[in-house]
Parts: C-alpha cells; sequence; structure tokens
C-alpha cells in the first residue's frame, strides 16, 4: 500500500552519505492500550540490531522515560531512557527556555511533574509563571477553580498536548486538549500546546536523534499530530493503519503521509531495502 517512497533519491544526496533514523509514535503504532502491536518487538530489535537511530515520541505526558521503558519491557520490547521523548520533556524544555527557574501549578502526572523540577522549576499556586495542564486523571474541580484564578491573576497557559481523547482498554477517556478546553472557554485565553504537532517538540525530537531534516522518518498513527507535524518539519512520514486512522479518513485531510502501510510488521524490509 505505497503512495510513495520515503526515502530521498540517493542522486540528489550524492555528496555524503544519508543515514535515516525514525521518530516512532507510541500508541496505536507499538502498543494499543495494554496489547504490543504484532511484529512491533520485532521492528524495533532490528532497529537496534542494525544500529538505526530512533526515538520514541509520544505526546503522553503522564509517565517519565523510565516508567516508558518499563511498560515496553512488559510487552516484550527492550528500549532505554535515551530513545524516549514525551511531551512532558518537551513542555518542560520549553519553559525552561521561556523563562528559566520558573514556577508553575500543575494539573498532571508524574512523569510532567518529574520533568518540570528536573530542569528547575517548582511546582506552587502562589502567583506562579505558568498553568501546566499535562495528560492524567488527577482532575478535581478544585484544581480548575486554582488554574483559573492563577489565570486570572497573570499566570499562562501550557498544555503538554492538544489531544482531547484518549484510548484506553476500556474506551476513549477525556484527553489533556478536553481540560485545557475548559479553562480556555472560562477565561477566554488561549493555550499554547507544546507537544505534536507542534513544531517544538519535533525539532527537538530530531536534535535529540542528531540527524537532518531529510535523514528523519516519523512513523505515527494520527494525521492531526503525527503526520501533520512531519509534514510543518519536512520530515518524510510513514502513517500505520494499526491505530486511530482508516484508509478511507485519509481523503479528507489536505496533508498526506510519505507511505501507509497496515502496521510496523510490514516495515522491515522496507527499512532494509531503502537504510543506504
Ligand atoms: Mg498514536
Amino acid at each position: 500500500m505505497f503512495t510513495g517512497r520515503p526515502y530521498p533519491d540517493k542522486e540528489r544526496h550524492s555528496g555524503r552519505d544519508m543515514r535515516y533514523g525514525y521518530l516512532i509514535d507510541m500508541d496505536g503504532v507499538i502498543y494499543r492500550g495494554s496489547e504490543a502491536i504484532p511484529g512491533a518487538a520485532d521492528f524495533v530489535g532490528y532497529l537496534q540490531q542494525e544500529g538505526i537511530p530512533y526515538l520514541f515520541l509520544t505526546n503522553n505526558s503522564a509517565c517519565t522515560p523510565l516508567d516508558v521503558v518499563v511498560k515496553l519491557r512488559k510487552l516484550g520490547i527492550e528500549t532505554s531512557v535515551e530513545h524516549v521523548y514525551t511531551s512532558a520533556l518537551a513542555t518542560a524544555e520549553f519553559v525552561h527556555q521561556q523563562k528559566p527557574q520558573g514556577t508553575a501549578y500543575v494539573i498532571g502526572e508524574g512523569g510532567l511533574l518529574t520533568a518540570l523540577h528536573e530542569v528547575g522549576y517548582a511546582i506552587s499556586r502562589e502567583g506562579p509563571d505558568y498553568v501546566i495542564v499535562g495528560e492524567g486523571r488527577v482532575l478535581t474541580f478544585e484544581m480548575m477553580e486554582i488554574a483559573h484564578r492563577l489565570m486570572a491573576a497573570g499566570a499562562g497557559l501550557i498544555s503538554t498536548n492538544a489531544d482531547t481523547w484518549c484510548p484506553t482498554d476500556a474506551g476513549p477517556r477525556p484527553g489533556c486538549g478536553a481540560i485545557v478546553a475548559m479553562l480556555e472557554a472560562a477565561t477566554g485565553r488561549k493555550a499554547y500546546h507544546v507537544g505534536k504537532p507542534n513544531p517544538f517538540m519535533m525539532r527537538a525530537a530530531r536534535k535529540r536523534i542528531g540527524l537532518s531534516t531529510d535523514e528523519v522518518i516519523m512513523i505515527g498513527d494520527t494525521m492531526e499530530t503525527d503526520i501533520r507535524g512531519a509534514t510543518d518539519l519536512g520530515f518524510r512520514s510513514i502513517l500505520v493503519l494499526s491505530g486511530s486512522t482508516s484508509l478511507d479518513s485519509l481523503r479528507s485531510y489536505p496533508y498526506r503521509p510519505t507511505l501507509v502501510v497496515n502496521s510496523v510488521a510490514e516495515l522491515i524490509p522496507e527499512v532494509a531495502a531503502c537504510r543506504f
């Protein structure tokens, strides 16, 4: 099911060797809920065996990179924290650049709190610089009241991602974007969403993997985040149909992935054939 080639023509780059590296979304690509997608472990194992650069890229800010590594291990996928980049890390990097040593009131879970602490942010409800909303299930109405009042007193609104819902084993649940929408409606102010498809996170991921724009290929299951983010940055992209997108729905988007496959199980021959 090819819509194009995800690899640039060699002739155009005859001056030097091209390397390719992969930014890999996780939910819908590597696993669905608590189940690994068939072939995912083999695909990641192949990248490791061949020394091909890769970085897991997720908009879920609830987990630390170590939490993600442990979850993947339970699914039979061995990796390490350097290969995980979450929207929590990107958000911490963003606020650290904008206002070093700042303060934030946080509606979110351990992954976000840890990332903020690691860049020197303090968590405070006394006139913080930002209200930061992440993914998770810790929300109470009292927290929304506090966030609203802190914003009214001048705090900026930042979210780890704009996803309005999240898939779970039991079905969908409201996501970070939905919580943020409530604060936006209440205050009349708009949030800054750091996660995919924001170029801030996509560019930070490219820097982490240490490759140039032409050498990065994004693999994802969601048009609005993975494929849109890759398109905005000029990365090639591979859409997998093992997650949230159906082939029929592709027509309704003004942007396209470079390649469409049923799942990562189909990708080893493709990567092997085009590696050099
Ligand atoms: Mg996904």
